[in-house]
């Protein structure tokens, strides 16, 4: 692939799985799902293991199944992922593909590979209700969520994808839940593929290296915390209610003193866990030496590190990135509390991968329904893929 070149890989309108998907079902519902067709639960991990491990999709190659089953499956089930639809390469080597999950709706998906480390940044809703003034996801509006299949689809896809080459550069060891959309808002099906992204028998990812990244939706961090503790990243970006009001608007329904306390709750009773905060850095606007104190005063209490990040601009942001020099002032004003805090480098940015810019192609619901009752769907993205 050449770099900073853009893919069209397949032009076939999305798969529509046949029967039940299984490649989204987590261990106890595939367990589930055989008991209730008359089979041993076991035949589950036999199963998680191909779809995951192996990333076979076809139930006629799982040869440890007997034939009636793999007859059944193939009759009344299937294994079917996203379809990828244009790759981007940036200069940097970072990764983007575009992922069509219906006819006119798809999602992006980012590999940063960072040796010995390699991230996958993936989405989990297409579009996003929450209106971050600074984020371009926002400016798509929201559409649906993603079932569990579309988000677990991601990292299978990847994983077939990377990890068919020798290249250790190319190996998956951390993932992110920051690509487009709000995950705790898609509580259910997000909980389902990240128990596969931790199950031994499916993808065997540690807890520490899956991370959720949320704007603050309070009460499902306990949730996730009852039922999946992953590590947690909080978009914080200011350090105040009257300024993040403004930037993250979901901050009028959960404001920094209860989003804080959840933070407490989360990694009570671990003393190695930490939150991460993430502050994206905009000039003039919550970049201050100010706002660092204020920001340093506000998690003194909380076990935490910060990553600021430089704002990725995109096309009407409104917003500009902060120089680095005020950068570096506000990090050591952080460093100098006593707080750990990181410059996130700024990666895949010539291919609009970079944080806050990932845009999908996202057709808002009142534009799907006029076309719906109009008797047509309008086309799958056609100015995006065809640019
Ligand atoms: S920053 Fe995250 S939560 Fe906020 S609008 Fe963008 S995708 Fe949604």
């Amino acid at each position: 692939m050449n770099a900073h070149d853009e893919h069209a890989v397949y032009e076939s309108p999305a798969r529509e799985a046949a029967g039940t998907n299984l490649l989204g079902l987590s261990r106890t519902a595939l367990e589930r799902y055989f008991e209730a067709r008359g089979e041993r639960p076991f035949r589950a991990v036999q199963v998680l293991k191909w779809i995951h491990q192996q990333r076979i999709a076809r139930f006629a190659a799982m040869t440890n199944l007997s034939k009636d089953l793999r007859a059944r499956l193939e009759a009344e089930a299937s294994v079917t992922p996203p379809e990828i639809v244009a790759v981007h390469e940036s200069v940097d080597g970072t990764i983007k593909w575009l992922v069509r999950v219906a006819p006119d709706n798809c999602v992006e998906m980012v590999f940063i590979p960072d040796t010995p480390r390699g991230t996958l940044c993936i989405s989990s809703q297409v579009g996003c209700a929450l209106n971050c003034t600074f984020c371009a996801t926002a400016r798509q509006g929201f559409n649906r969520n993603l079932g569990s299949a579309e988000i677990i689809g991601q990292l299978w896809l990847a994983r077939s994808m990377l990890e068919s080459s020798s290249e250790r550069s190319r190996t998956i060891t951390n993932i992110v839940l920051m690509g487009m959309g709000e995950p705790l808002l898609n509580f259910d099906n997000v909980v389902e593929a990240l128990e596969l992204m931790l199950d031994d028998n499916a993808h065997g990812f540690a807890r520490r290296r899956v991370t959720l990244s949320t704007a603050g939706v309070v009460p499902k961090i306990d949730a996730l915390r009852q039922r999946c503790p992953v590590s947690l990243a909080v978009s914080l970006h200011a350090p105040n209610d009257r300024l993040r009001d403004e930037l993250v608007p979901l901050n009028k329904h959960y404001p920094i003193r209860d989003l804080l306390a959840a933070c407490r709750r989360y990694v009570a009773g671990d003393p190695r866990e930490k939150v991460t905060f993430e502050y994206v850095m905009l000039a003039g606007v919550n970049d201050s030496r100010q706002h660092a104190l204020e920001l340093a005063a506000l998690l003194a209490d909380v076990p935490s590190k910060v990553n600021l990040i430089p704002f990725n601009p995109f096309p009407s942001s409104g917003y500009r990135r902060s120089p680095e020099h005020v950068i570096d002032a506000f990090r050591d004003v952080l460093l100098s509390r006593g707080i750990m805090t990181i410059t996130r480098k700024t990666r895949g940015g010539d291919i609009d991968a970079a944080c806050g810019q990932l845009a999908g192609v996202v057709q808002p619901r009142s534009q799907r329904m006029r076309a719906r009752r109009a008797g047509r769907l309008a086309p799958a993205g056609a100015e995006r893929l065809q640019s």
